[in-house]
């Protein structure tokens, strides 16, 4: 299965959070020449379309075009018939009219950015919607067809209690929505939070709470039916991301727009970051994958998935084994992070939560 995932880098405002590749654009022109150079990009990865099986439009904030801007987009990738087509969302640019276009061009699932549903704590992230928004539009979506719904929410943000968790999590069981991808605030480099660390004024989350907040979460949603299936996402019904499960397979993905990245024949590709670069040339640079980077990307993003790996097929794969070119895996099990069950090697509920203690082996 190969998946196209095409960047949109306009929001309408910066979140104190976020390091994504995005801008608040300087006008309308600005977007419609971003549309007009990526539909070249798309263009040039003609030859691959017959195998993709899913797109993921995301951003930045894809809802933000206009319904013209969407219809250029949607048009430029027609010629794509995808099993699974996701555009993000963010409720404030939400309106009937993109649900229907959504639903015309063969979007059949949704990822809304939601992050929390008290209004406090958006305020604070500086989000630019509203708790109440978010029920309408998904019954909007609904109504319109589009019933593959996904919400993104965030723990561990200065001031959340487990009670907010506790209703955040009983919020989206009202939505009854079939996936949800649970992150905890990371603070990156170049945000305003991180800026207000270094100024006294940010405080992260104490390493306990966090880890409660995420155990309480994984309880909640296990007893509510969903299944985790990786380290940050929970699905009903298994709804997975087919499209996210590229990535953690090492399956063939192509990026293009601004700042995207992608597995294609062998290389991985980078494109630049910044727009007047990305609208001269797209790419700024591929690197041939050996048989070494793809065994650790393998490994790392496989333990992301909560099945794990398979001992067997990654040694037939490779030509190794696993347990004489990680030796250390042996320590990770006695520290009770990682485990072997039958073929499988996987990540514990307590390595879940230190993940990076494990996939640093590989690197
Ligand atoms: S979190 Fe999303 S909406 Fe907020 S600045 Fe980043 S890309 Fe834009």
């Amino acid at each position: 299965m190969k998946g196209l995932y095409v960047h949109i880098p306009f929001c309408e405002y910066i979140c104190h959070y976020c390091d994504f590749v995005k801008r608040v654009p300087k006008n309308q022109d600005m977007i419609d020449t971003y549309l007009i150079r990526l539909r070249d990009e798309i263009i040039s990865y003609e030859q691959h379309y017959d195998k993709v099986e899913t797109i993921y439009i995301g951003g930045g904030t894809p809802s933000m075009l206009t319904v013209d801007q969407l219809t250029y987009l949607f048009e430029s990738l027609l010629r794509i018939k995808p099993m699974e087509y996701t555009i993000e969302l963010n409720p404030e640019s939400y309106t009937h009219e993109k649900g229907l276009l959504f639903k015309k061009y063969g979007v059949n699932r949704v990822s809304m950015g939601v992050q929390s549903f008290n209004d406090d704590i958006l305020k604070y992230l500086n989000r630019g919607h509203k708790s109440e928004d978010i029920t309408w539009i998904i019954n909007d979506l609904k109504s319109i067809g589009i019933r593959d719904i996904s919400i993104d929410l965030i723990f561990a943000i200065p001031g959340q209690t487990l009670d907010h968790i506790q209703y955040d999590l009983e919020q989206l069981l009202k939505l009854d929505i079939d996936h949800v991808s649970y992150y905890s605030l990371i603070l990156e480099d170049k945000t305003y939070f991180y800026h207000q660390y270094l100024k006294g004024n940010f405080k992260p989350m104490d390493e306990d709470m966090e880890a409660n907040m995420y155990e309480f979460t994984m309880n909640f949603l296990k007893s509510h039916g969903y299944e985790q299936y990786e380290i940050s996402n929970y699905a009903r019904n298994n709804h997975y991301s087919l499209h996210n499960s590229i990535y953690w397979t090492l399956g063939e993905y192509i990026g293009v727009g601004m700042g995207a990245h992608g597995f294609i024949d062998n290389y991985r590709t980078y494109n630049e970051r910044g727009m007047s670069q990305y609208l001269d040339h797209f790419l700024k640079e591929k690197t041939l994958q050996t048989d070494e980077t793809k065994l650790q990307d393998e490994l790392i993003f496989g333990l992301r998935m909560t099945k794990g790996i398979s001992i067997s097929q990654i040694e037939s794969k490779y030509n190794v084994t696993l347990m004489d070119k990680y030796p250390q895996i042996s320590d990770k099990i006695k520290l009770g992070l990682v485990r072997i069950e039958g073929d499988y090697l996987h990540l514990t509920k307590e390595g879940m939560m230190l993940g990076n203690q494990v996939f640093m082996l590989f690197v």
